[in-house]
């Protein structure tokens, strides 16, 4: 055999007193490769005397934790089918377990005179209490079997199957951990300053590390758990800190010196006011373009807050400093709409708009990118494909991003190897929760539309089961006859997905030949070539048709202040953020708007509850917290990541105010050291390195 190491955290597990090659292969598999990352495998929970329950105390339908030993296990024969039954006793009874699959499995784990601890929901066989697949942890090792007494804490360790397979269950990895500490946990290198473990009184690394795995107490436990958290938040901050940093001494960006009188035209040009909110963040835009520092700003406003205008004015301000700006949506349908709406602002103030997209004829397309390279386009519309595909820009002084819920860094780089460092403003519409917004956004600057335009009215919304169609079809119909206009919105996840689509056109035919015969009825989705779309848009804002059939293509940006009924098809498919964002298409004008949402049944409870969530209200920030406790951080942003490190013990959702703690810590560091090379302890400097290099490099880039 191999000897280990001694002197090193990065030797490979395998090399553990206890761990072979083949138990090593099982922990590759859960990313544990090193002594380090095992040190760094934490306990999934804990038990100690104040969660077990005595069987004399128990109570049905609880969820409890029994600490006993085996008096009896075995398989017993069923009326249909074999099972296996266990009985312990814990000294004030006796309670059964009971399994009634893979019982030869069952029965090879299980010995009389075990200590265990079984988890699970108590219920009733006979007269004795029982759980019925309980969860279960031995506790074998010394000194476990008394721990009632001790008042010690047992770390309860995740494992899977294969895991277990070679001995490491939750036990086999307490023995495993307790070894590896002994011989290891002094290799250990603080990872913090002194001055911040002493300000926001922090157990050294080594100590949180020890109490984490074998607690000697709960306030070390407590103390352990927010020595960890601390360090995985600080560290993720300092990214951040440092990505904003480079990225304002690195590069130096456009300062937008006019303050502008045709800027001020095209204010006085408006039909309405602007709220306070769009003056406010206009105000902190206009500081940011002032600086010689690239903007690096992102808007969020909820749906129909009035953020295109804000993009409209910020454009204006790079054009009128001589630059031409570029609006990027995630979509050719907004980007027509954009182009539709943007032109209708400035045409008359002698601004020239063009819209760039794949689906244009290539004389057309070469036309504008001649314009666009000559300066004589000022302002460019466009999908995210205007930066990717290498359009070339006269003087491009300002991007707008929206609705794109990162503006990726590899986005960025791609500008900087054009020789461009333009302004950005990333506009999205979906809330966010503060504590995400830092992590996710940590290194841009916010400013928050909190304010809706004037007479606005909440959208009414209910949701019904599909059985209701033909009542609220009629209902529709009778709006239609006062004058209103409706969307009717079909689920389509993947523009490529051919069912959904069919069911969207199937639905346009009978429509449009039945109920709705009378009245002129669209069909829109992403497939129609792009002049049908337009036209479909054109004849809808109009007024000239009363009825768009739609996929999710509609989602966001459009326009139509007369469509004030929306109904949603199979509602139950779609998220929470999209339903907001699809009912915020109406109740655009001052009149009372309506929203139905359709449900197919059966459904599950997630989807019930996001359906009386939406119904319940109109408010942005709420449903995007409900849609943060449904589906956790991690989904929250769908499956793109935005390329930051994961999270083992924090959890940005919960751990909210030690986030903020850590935010303004690393910040400072950032703030006050010149680079991050000069840092003097270096560990902490090879620790940020080895987690962080990746991400940080890419930093530097952007
Ligand atoms: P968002 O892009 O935030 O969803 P929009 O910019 O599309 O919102 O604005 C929604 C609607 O409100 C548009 O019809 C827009 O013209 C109108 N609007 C914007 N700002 C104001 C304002 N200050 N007062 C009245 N209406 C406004
Ligand atoms: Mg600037």
């Amino acid at each position: 055999m191999f000897d280990a190491n001694p002197n090193s955290l990065s030797t490979s597990v395998q090399f553990i007193k206890g761990i072979g090659e083949k138990r090593a292969k099982c922990l590759h598999e859960v990313d544990v490769k090193t002594v380090l990352d095992l040190l760094y495998y934490f306990p999934r929970r804990y038990l100690d005397r104040s969660h077990i329950t005595k069987i004399k105390d128990l109570k049905e339908n609880d969820v409890s934790t029994v600490v006993g030993k085996v008096q009896f296990c075995g398989i017993q024969p069923g009326r249909r089918k074999r099972r296996f039954v266990l009985v312990i006793n814990d000294g004030t009874g006796l309670m059964s377990c009971v399994w009634f699959s893979r019982v030869q499995f069952w029965d090879r784990i299980f010995e009389k005179g075990e200590t265990i601890a079984f988890g699970g929901k108590v219920g009733r066989y006979g007269r004795d209490y029982q759980m019925v697949h309980p969860e279960y942890d031995k506790l074998s090792e010394e000194g476990e079997n008394d721990f009632l007494h001790t008042g010690r804490i047992i770390p309860l360790y995740p494992s899977n199957e294969a895991l277990g397979k070679v001995g490491l269950d939750s036990r086999g990895f307490r023995r495993v951990l307790r070894g590896a500490l002994k011989n290891y946990a002094h290799l250990l290198q603080e990872t913090l300053p002194k001055y911040i473990l002493d300000r926001q009184e922090l157990i050294s690394l080594r100590k949180a590390i020890e109490n984490v795995h074998f607690p000697r107490s709960k306030n070390l436990l407590m103390a352990a758990r927010k020595r960890l958290k601390f360090d995985e938040l600080f560290y993720l901050e300092l990214m951040l800190a440092y990505r904003k940093k480079n990225y304002a001494i690195k590069r130096k960006g456009i300062e937008f010196l006019k303050v502008g009188d045709r800027t001020r035209e095209l204010i006085d040009s408006l039909p309405f006011e602007l709220t306070d909110a769009q003056k406010k963040v206009i105000r902190e835009i206009r500081d940011d373009m002032k600086k010689e520092t690239p903007m690096n700003r992102l808007l969020q406003g909820d749906v129909g807050s009035g953020k295109t205008l804000v993009a409209l004015i910020s454009m204006m301000m790079s054009i009128e400093n001589g630059y031409q700006a570029a609006i990027m949506a995630p979509t050719e349908i907004l980007a027509e709409q954009h182009y539709l709406t943007l032109k209708k602002f400035v045409s008359d103030l002698g601004i020239k708009v063009v819209l760039l997209i794949g689906s244009q004829k290539k004389p057309e397309r070469r036309e504008i990118l001649a314009m666009v390279k000559a300066g004589k386009a000022d302002l460019v519309v466009g999908t995210h494909a205007l930066i990717q595909e290498g359009v070339e820009f006269h003087k491009l002084g300002l991007v707008i991003v929206d609705e794109q819920h990162r503006f990726g860094v590899l986005q960025r780089a791609s500008l900087i190897e054009k020789g461009l460092t333009p302004d950005v403003l990333v506009m999205t519409a979906t809330p966010i929760p503060r504590t995400l917004s830092l992590t996710l956004y940590g290194d841009l600057d916010v400013s928050i539309l909190d304010e809706m335009p004037p007479g606005r009215k909440p959208v009414k919304t209910y949701w019904r089961s599909d059985k209701k169609r033909p009542e609220i079809y009629e209902y529709v119909k009778n709006k239609i006859e006062d004058g209103a206009q409706v969307y009717i919105i079909f689920p389509l996840v993947e523009e490529s997905e051919k069912v959904d689509l069919n069911a969207a056109i199937e639905s346009y035919e009978s429509l449009n030949e039945g109920i709705f015969a009378k009245y002129n009825v669209g069909l829109l989705h992403g497939r129609m070539k792009s002049e049908e779309k337009e036209r479909a848009m054109t004849d809808f804002k109009s007024g000239q048709m009363q009825v768009l059939v739609s996929t999710t293509v509609i989602e966001v940006g459009v326009d139509v202040p007369n469509a004030t009924i929306m109904i949603i098809e199979n509602a139950e498919r779609f998220g929470l953020p999209q339903l907001h964002q699809l009912r915020g298409r109406v109740g655009r004008g001052t009149q009372e708007s309506y929203c139905f949402l359709i449900a197919k049944f059966p459904i599950s409870r997630d989807a019930r509850a996001r359906l009386d969530t939406i119904s319940k209200t109109n408010d942005g920030f709420k449903i995007a917290e409900v849609d943060l406790k449904l589906r956790g951080p991690g989904e929250f942003f769908g499956t793109k990541q935005h390329g930051l490190p994961k999270l083992r013990i924090a959890d940005i959702v919960k751990d909210t105010e030690l986030l903020l703690r850590t935010r303004q810590e690393a910040f400072q560091l950032a703030q006050e050291d010149k680079q991050i090379l000069n840092w003097e302890n270096m560990s902490i400097r090879a620790h940020f390195f080895k987690n962080y290099r990746d991400k940080f490099e890419l930093a530097q880039v952007g």
